[in-house]
């Protein structure tokens, strides 16, 4: 394996544990699964529904399963370790761009510094509240802050950002939750936007394979690989215990990729004790300037097949889905695994307040797949029994990171997560929704009542959802 480590560079310290990504080893684990038996591929099912976490061998079987039997059987899976893991709850939040001033080269995405045709925007003081006002005004409480990378959005830009989006309260509204995805940063920026409260720092290694690293990103800090691999690790040192890690599929072999996230999932657990807080496996999506290469293009019967191994391999990580992909793959995804999504989402600069129905690529990173309004998500949401839910309350409550963990057991769902759920829900139907999805997203509220046969704390959990039909606000567990 190659020495990835530069000591001219950067100190050993800002890169602890640098070489946990070995092509070689992952290559080999994938040929060494190769051709499973149905009975080694169930063995390995069942060993996640028995709440294990898989290992990389594990996972391996799994991605080479390939008949479509073992597929569904796979799928099925899934399915049933979602309902006993997160129950009927997805987490809802929107992402709002910033800045797409950037420095890097990315030949994928919109933002790279070479095309020209982007129209460059930051947005102002201003402008940011008028966007948190509509996003507020739809009924959201969670965002994620998305910049391009360049010196104008340092850490102090960063944290004024995420402090002011924090400041806007409109009616009823306002943003519980702030997470970003930002450009890696040394450990002392790291500091300075955990100070403004930030929720997850979420970046993503894009391909955990060097090479086909190399040739995507052309240009700019974001060409290291080991800045980049090591961010997350920055960042738990700075103290920021909640993080997303993610890969974005269509650089790489899918199968490589599954494994190399899994392989940073493991690193975090062996040096944190804790493992990252989410995983995004973003699909590839035509931006200005450039189309998607069918080399290693991840079908739709791939993808919805590496969410399910995805779910398997870690049952207690969340998995973020977002409007790159179309509503019915939306759909299908997350019956098996997802759980969270964005709503009512628009990428382009200034694009809440705007109001624009029409994508226009020179204003926006890339295209969308999906762009319903938040009310149109939750009413499909509604309308297959899930409970969508805008809770912010672990992270308020520092139940983050390490400790964190101790609560993704089952019973702390049912006692916190999906009562919060109701809550949530509650206060949006009373605010934004309209009568129709009132009815039926109380309709849904009665029916998840009826599990709880803990009466005391059904008792405790019509009360609250009492004083929300009242007007107070931000109740939670
Ligand atoms: N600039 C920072 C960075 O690169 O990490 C953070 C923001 S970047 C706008 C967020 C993510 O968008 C990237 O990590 C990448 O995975 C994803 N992305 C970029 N171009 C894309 C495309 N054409 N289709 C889908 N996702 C894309
Ligand atoms: Fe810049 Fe991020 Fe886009 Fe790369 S992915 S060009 S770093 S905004």
């Amino acid at each position: 394996m190659s020495v990835i480590y530069h000591p001219q560079k950067y100190k050993l310290e800002d890169l602890p544990m640098q070489n946990f990504i070995d092509s070689d080893e992952i290559w080999e684990i994938l040929k060494r699964n190769e051709n499973p038996t149905p009975e080694r591929v169930r063995e390995v099912i069942a060993r996640s529904l028995d709440k294990h976490r898989l290992s990389l061998d594990e996972t391996a079987v799994l991605i080479n399963a390939n008949t479509p039997d073992l597929i569904e059987e796979i799928k099925n899976g899934a399915r049933e370790l979602k309902e006993r893991v997160y129950g009927k709850r997805i987490v809802l939040f929107a992402p709002l761009y910033i800045g797409n001033l950037c420095v890097n080269n990315c030949a994928y995405c919109g933002f790279r510094t070479d095309n020209k045709k982007q129209k460059r925007i930051t947005l102002s003081s201003e402008e940011i509240r008028a966007e948190v006002e509509m996003l507020e005004d739809s009924g959201h409480k969670r965002l994620i802050l998305v910049y391009g990378e360049h010196p104008k959005y340092d850490a102090a830009f960063i944290a004024e950002t995420v402090r002011n989006v924090y400041s806007v309260k409109k009616g009823n509204g306002e943003i519980r939750r702030v997470n970003i995805n930002a450009a890696p940063m040394d450990i002392e920026g790291f500091k300075v936007v955990k100070d403004a409260g930030i929720g997850t720092y979420q970046v993503f290694q894009e391909t955990y394979d060097r090479n086909a690293y190399l040739k995507v990103h052309l240009g700019g800090k974001k060409r290291d690989y080991d800045w980049r691999i090591t961010a997350l690790d920055r960042a738990q040192e700075a103290g920021i215990d909640d993080v997303g890690i993610g890969a974005l599929l269509g650089l790489y072999d899918w199968r490589f990729e599954v494994l190399g996230l899994l392989r940073h999932v493991n690193h975090f657990e062996a040096v944190y004790n804790v493992g990252p807080h989410t995983i995004s496996f973003p699909r590839l999506k035509k931006a200005s300037g450039f189309e998607v290469k069918p080399e290693f293009d991840v079908s739709d019967e791939e993808f919805t097949r590496l969410v399910a191994i995805l779910r398997l391999a870690v049952p207690y990580t969340g998995m973020i889905l977002t409007a790159r992909e179309p509503a019915h793959i939306r759909d299908e995804v997350l019956q098996f695994g997802v759980s969270q999504i964005d709503g009512g989402t628009n990428i382009e600069m200034k694009g809440y307040s705007s109001k624009k129905d029409q994508q226009d690529l020179d204003h926006e990173q890339f295209t969308i797949g999906d762009n319903r309004t938040l009310n149109e998500v939750m009413e499909e949401l509604l309308g297959h029994g899930y409970l969508p839910s805008f809770c912010t309350a672990c992270y308020r409550l520092k139940r983050t990171g390490e400790h964190f963990m101790e609560f993704s057991v089952p019973g702390f769902i049912k006692r916190f997560c999906q009562p919060n759920a109701m809550l949530t829900m509650a206060e949006y139907l009373e605010d934004y929704a309209p009568a129709e999805t009132r009815e039926k997203g109380y309709k849904l509220i009665a029916e998840n009542l009826k599990d709880y046969q803990d009466e005391q704390f059904r008792e405790k959990l019509i009360d609250r959802l009492e004083r929300v039909k009242k007007g107070e606000r931000d109740l939670y567990f």
